[in-house]
This record gives C-alpha cells, structure tokens and sequence, in this order.
C-alpha cells in the first residue's frame, strides 16, 4: 500500500481544494513558517482517524475547518482525501477487491465526522483498522512531528513500548482483542 495523493478542501488554511501528490521516493515541502506544513501532516493523520482535537492544535475538531479570513468567510466542512496505491492488495480483508483505496473524511459543523472509503460510507473504526494492520495511520511513528523526538526521549517506558508496538504492526491485533474482550 502506498499513499498517491492527499486532498484537502476547506482543512484549516487550505480552504480551496488542493492536491497533495505523492511520487516514488523523498517528498519534500518546504515553505516559509505558518504556511501549511503541518497542516498538510495534520491533514494526513486526521483522514486515517485521529480524533484527539490536541493532536489537530485545537480545542475541539471543528477547529479544522476553515474558520476565515479578512477576505474569506468561515467554511462549513472540511474534507480530506487520501488515495492509496493497492495493487500489492495488502490492504486487510472488506478493503482488497481494487487496485486503489480512496479514503473520505468530512466534518460537517454540528454534524460530526463521517467516512467513506470508495465511496462507500463506513465506521471510523474501519479506517482505523485498515491502517493498524498496514502498521501505519494516525498514531503511526512513521509521522512524526514537530517536539516529538523529545518526548520520545523524555517518555515513560509504557508509552515508549507503545510506540514500539505500532512500529510493529501488532496494534491493530490489540484492537480487535479488546473489542472481542468487550462483546
Ligand atoms: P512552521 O514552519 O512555523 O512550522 P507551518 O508551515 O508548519 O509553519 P502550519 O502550522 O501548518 O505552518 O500553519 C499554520 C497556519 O494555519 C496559521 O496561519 C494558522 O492561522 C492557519 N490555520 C490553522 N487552523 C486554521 C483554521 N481552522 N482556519 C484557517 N486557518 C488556520
Ligand atoms: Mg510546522
């Protein structure tokens, strides 16, 4: 599996579509400070399922949605999409009938989060999983942001052999024993 391309319409400072393309090999972004780098990671972790608003530098998650500018009035939704190269069909079992995976989040202010993978709408939990087995998605280590290389150093064993085990590619195995444990 191998991203391709990340859209975003209406996600923080990019409040007009703009696609994101993802060659073989190094991608590189580079701009002056406050110009959207990070917003583009955010971007990338928040369509995967992150839903910790903290995690997004804001306080709740309809802080991702264009919220204006002197010239531009606020948005009601923002949308990210990600596509996904599938044809080593390594994606998990419901996910592998296509060569490619296109993945949809949409807020909608007041209305919450909704997810569609091939245009097909699905639970939250599903992208999750879709990215847990891949040993990569929001809380991928392989995503590492601004500050993080000192928390890392800084953590407490626990959250160190967290980390760890996404590396792995075990977490997905522990999601689904807990939701086992659960019914
Ligand atoms: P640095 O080089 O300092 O790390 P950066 O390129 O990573 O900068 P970002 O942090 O990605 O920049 O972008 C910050 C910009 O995004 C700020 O100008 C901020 O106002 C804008 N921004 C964040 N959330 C929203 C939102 N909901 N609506 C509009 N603009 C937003
Ligand atoms: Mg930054």
């Amino acid at each position: 599996m191998r991203f391709t391309r990340l859209r975003l319409n209406g996600f923080k400072s990019f409040v007009d579509p703009t696609d994101l393309v993802i060659a073989d090999g190094l991608t590189g972004v580079v701009g002056p400070n406050g110009c959207g780098k990070s917003n583009l990671l955010e971007a990338l972790r928040w369509v995967m399922g992150e839903n910790r608003p903290k995690a997004m530098r804001g306080a709740g998650m309809e802080d991702v949605i264009f919220a204006g500018a002197a010239s531009r009035s606020a948005r009601n939704f923002a949308e990210v999409n990600l596509m996904i190269d599938n044809s080593d069909r390594l994606a998990p079992a419901g996910f592998n009938d296509s060569d490619s995976l296109e993945i949809v989040r949409r807020i909608t202010r007041d209305a919450g989060s909704a997810y569609k993978v091939n245009t097909k709408d699905v639970r939250a939990r599903d992208v999750s999983m879709l990215f847990a087995d891949a040993s990569t998605g929001a809380h991928s280590p392989a995503l590492v942001r601004q500050g993080q290389i000192s928390e890392l150093i800084n953590a407490k064993p626990k959250a160190r052999r967290r980390i760890l085990e996404e590396a792995a590619g075990i977490s997905g195995l522990y999601q689904r024993r807990h939701e086992a444990e659960l019914k």
